[in-house]
């Protein structure tokens, strides 16, 4: 270690800022947000600075810097394009031992500033000892992403506790015990949701138990069920919340949709359980995959139920949450990016525009008994969107029947296979050819048809994605 990490009590003490640049107005904010009180010198000041100065945040003093100025101060900060001012300023606070910083300058600093992650009352400060800066930067970025930005909650949550929790275990390893199950179990999701109130219920329970040594009971702790979104396959489209889950689930029950390298993401000790279709066979049945979920949260896990897609969009996410709900387990459902936007997105397909479309309608093209069952008056309306899921297998039906109840011939189509992923495939087409037009191709995966005259403005990048025919585009 080259240098001492701490933190340094800053509330109502002196601040002396140097320079009036953009980096001094940044160092401001943090020492104003920190609560000292800034004293900054310069000749000129950033519009950020003039409007501290104006809210009366700030001091100003428009001369030039002299030793004078450090008198009182607890700590200086120059950030200033200013040539010869650094050294001088830096000279004088070592020489009265006051910690200084050189914006960009190790050499002249008694400190470096971190990056910094801050969840008050949790703070992170990251350093690289001033050789990489950037990568600093980036592991801010990481920490931030696996950090709930209500840990911070967790926190205060669990400060109300603290002396309690002392009085009651007055054996040191028996209170880290309890704090550890805390901060893994129930309870820290609780609070991290913002029940709580069920939070302190259940920490008061576990305390009691704790304290009359009924270990029993405070293992007798549940785990939850995550249903979340794995998104359309791009892992970047995975939301913030999912990846999280990933790295801290127990186990991780997945299906066909969710891509390798979503799969990759997921804790390294974590189990992985597949519960999708094999070549050539049936994938599990709904009701042992509800019970499958409901035993691993009994045993005490916490589960990630990993779903393509969004997992309340044609993802059977509401019958297993009801299952779960009913035995009494506790379900959270993290969304994802359904299949519909991905695509839309990915093909520059805008569902709605106020010039062609006005309502945009999902559905699923799931043959029943070797038919298509659909509305199709309602989905044949003019002026609308229709995507259907699961529907490459009926197209042709789909097609004739849309063209039966009065959309035009020339209705564009779009059939996209793999969708975000570095395998999409897509068709463009209309009513009249898109079923000639796809029967021409070998389309893998899942397969998303877009019907409407959104289709027309599709994004072509035929060099980029395989095949893209018909409609002149
Ligand atoms: N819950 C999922 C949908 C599951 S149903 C979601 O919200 O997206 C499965 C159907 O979704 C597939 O048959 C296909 O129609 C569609 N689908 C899922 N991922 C897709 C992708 N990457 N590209 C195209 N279609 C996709």
């Amino acid at each position: 270690m080259r240098r001492f990490p701490l933190f340094l009590t800053l509330k109502d003490r002196h601040a002396l800022v140097v320079g009036g640049t953009e980096a001094a107005a940044r160092k401001t904010e943090l020492l104003l947000s920190a609560g000292a009180r800034v004293t900054l010198i310069a000749d000129k000041v950033v519009g950020e600075i003039a409007q501290f100065i104006a809210d009366g945040a700030v001091t100003w003093i428009g001369r030039d810097f002299d030793d004078g100025m450090l008198d009182g101060m607890s700590l200086v900060i120059v950030a200033t394009e200013d040539e010869a001012v650094p050294a001088r300023v830096s000279h004088a606070a070592r020489q009265r031992c006051l910690p200084v910083n050189v914006v960009d300058r190790p050499a002249l600093s008694s400190f470096i500033m971190p990056a910094i992650v801050d969840r008050a009352p949790i703070t992170i400060a990251i350093s690289t000892d001033g050789a990489a800066p950037a990568l600093a930067r980036r592991l801010r970025a990481e920490i931030e992403r696996a950090l709930p930005a209500t840990v911070g909650r967790l926190a205060r949550f669990a400060e109300i506790f603290r002396e309690q929790v002392r009085r009651t275990l007055d054996e040191p390893r028996a209170r880290r015990r309890f704090w550890d199950r805390v901060f893994e179990g129930r309870i820290a999701d609780m609070a991290l949701a913002g029940d709580e109130f069920g939070a302190r219920r259940e920490l008061i329970r576990q305390l009691d138990a704790a304290r009359s040594q009924d270990r029993s009971a405070a293992f007798r702790e549940q785990g939850m069920v995550y249903l979340v979104g794995a998104g359309p396959g791009d892992p970047d489209l995975l939301t913030i919340k999912a990846h999280r889950l990933l790295q801290s689930a127990d186990v991780v029950v997945y299906d066909r949709l969710v891509s390798a390298e979503i799969l990759a993401m997921v804790r390294r000790d974590a189990a992985r359980i597949y519960v999708g279709k094999r070549r050539g066979q049936h994938c599990l049945p709904q009701t042992e995959i509800n019970d499958l979920l409901v035993a691993e949260a009994r045993a005490g896990k916490n589960v990630v139920r990993l779903k393509g897609g969004d997992p309340f969009v044609f993802g059977r996410g509401g019958e297993e949450m009801q299952a779960l709900m009913s035995a009494g387990i506790a379900v959270e459902i993290v969304p994802g990016v359904t299949a519909a936007l991905g695509c839309a997105a990915g093909t520059g397909i805008p569902l709605t525009h106020r010039d062609h479309a006005q309502a945009c309608v999902f559905v699923t093209g799931h043959l029943k008994d070797g038919t298509v069952d659909l509305d199709w008056p309602m989905l044949a309306r003019p002026r609308q969107t229709v995507v259907i899921y699961m529907g490459a297998g009926s197209l042709p039906v789909i097609a004739s029947r849309m063209i039966e109840h009065g959309l035009a011939p020339s209705t564009p189509v779009v059939v996209i296979a793999n969708g975000t992923t570095s395998r999409e495939r897509r068709v463009v087409g209309t009513l009249a050819t898109i079923d000639r037009l796809v029967s021409g191709v070998r389309l893998d995966g899942p397969t998303l048809c877009m019907i409407g005259e959104v289709v027309s403005l599709a994004s072509v990048r035929d060099q980029d994605f395989g095949f893209v025919s018909g409609m002149g585009l």
